[in-house]
């Protein structure tokens, strides 16, 4: 079902979030370009041109802001909709650094969870757990309150280079199933060939998420390759009604700040090329065009249903205070998709 926020026509909301400056970055004696002024809404960046620019959104947060409350604002709402049946996604996008894993993972206590589940759930809550996490927890306690008969079924994909890949798959396996997009008659993308993994409790499907998570990570490691070149889509399907999703895109840095190397340069180039298209096709929507470009991506293929209205969607832009170019060219990109 078509769904919208707080009963308007608008079906995608963006919302801003700012990290502190790091350590490293104070040690650099970088500064911050960016102030907040969360009751306008606005996030204002100080150029080094000396003028100041203003950008609005649905949200703006604070740089201290906590997980819980970015979660009380932007998910939690939308979690009461996907337990009435709705469908909804949540993406992060922003330049690598700026805090999109932080924002959708977060940092909770992974090894405890492996020994002792209840105690380390309880205790995931007090911590610095990010959406996913959260979501799991709230969409479990929802599901037991409201329904007798439900199922969860999990499925955790990579992007890299166009290439999707099964972050649930065992790696030692020589020969996945390729996981294929597929486009059915009513012009909805499915993906097919991905493992669903079925959780009977949220502690499964905690584990799901993290045993994904980690092997990003390694795989990462033995690349030699940061989560700059890769997207990953973390989606939980609820059978009562429909799926909701949470994606975190790669960097949106420019291609002309990324890698050296050909190898590096046709990586960075093909993550901008998804980018890019999903520029295009918020583009497109905004002027209404006849034809939009889903298709010249992967990304946009799997983000069509949150694009095109058929679910809500929060965009979360995240930003490096350090950075003027970068953040500048993500607050525009997340501005463009507010008239989505
Ligand atoms: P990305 O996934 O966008 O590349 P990360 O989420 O890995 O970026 O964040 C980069 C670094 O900044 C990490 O060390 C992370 O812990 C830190 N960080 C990100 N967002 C915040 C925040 N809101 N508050 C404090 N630290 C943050
Ligand atoms: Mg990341």
């Amino acid at each position: 079902r078509s769904q919208s926020f707080n009963g308007s026509e608008k079906h995608v909301q963006v919302i801003a979030r700012p990290r502190p400056l790091s350590d490293n970055e104070k040690s650099q004696n970088l500064t911050s370009c960016l102030n907040v002024n969360e009751t306008r809404r606005e996030i204002i960046v100080n150029c080094k041109t000396s003028t100041t620019r203003f950008f609005n959104y649905d949200h703006v947060f604070g740089f201290q802001t906590r997980q819980q409350d970015v979660y009380k604002v932007v998910v939690a709402p939308i979690v009461e909709e996907v337990l009435k049946g709705y469908s909804s996604t949540i993406f992060a996008y922003g330049q690598t650094g700026s805090g999109k894993t932080h924002t959708m993972l977060g940092v909770f206590p992974i090894d405890k969870v492996s020994k002792d589940t209840v105690g380390a759930y309880m205790s995931m809550l007090e911590s610095d757990a990010g959406i996913m996490p959260r979501a799991i927890h709230h969409i479990f306690q929802g599901l037991q309150r409201q329904y007798i008969d439900y199922t969860v079924k999990i499925t955790f994909l990579e992007l890299y280079n166009e290439e999707l890949t099964d972050l649930l798959a065992d790696p030692t396996n020589e020969q996945p199933e390729k996981i294929k997009i597929y486009e059915d008659k009513d012009k909805t993308n499915t993906i097919i060939g991905a493992i669903e993994a079925p959780c009977e409790t949220p502690f499964d499907a905690f584990k799901i998420l993290i045993k994904g998570a980690q092997r990003r990570q390694t795989a990462e490691t033995l690349m030699n390759a940061s989560s700059s070149r890769s997207h990953s889509i973390f989606t939980m399907t609820v059978t009562m009604k429909d799926a909701q999703g949470d994606v975190d895109l790669a960097g949106s840095e420019n291609i002309s700040r990324s890698g050296a190397t050909d190898k590096r340069a046709r990586e960075a180039g093909t993550i901008n090329q998804s980018l890019l298209t999903l520029g295009r096709v918020i583009t497109a929507l905004i002027s209404n065009e006849k034809h939009i470009c889903y298709r010249d991506s992967k990304l946009t293929r799997i983000l069509q249903d949150s694009l095109c209205g058929k679910t809500i969607t929060s965009i979360i832009i995240t930003l490096s205070p350090a950075n003027e170019a970068e953040t500048l060219s993500t607050l525009e990109y997340g501005h463009r998709a507010r008239s989505l």
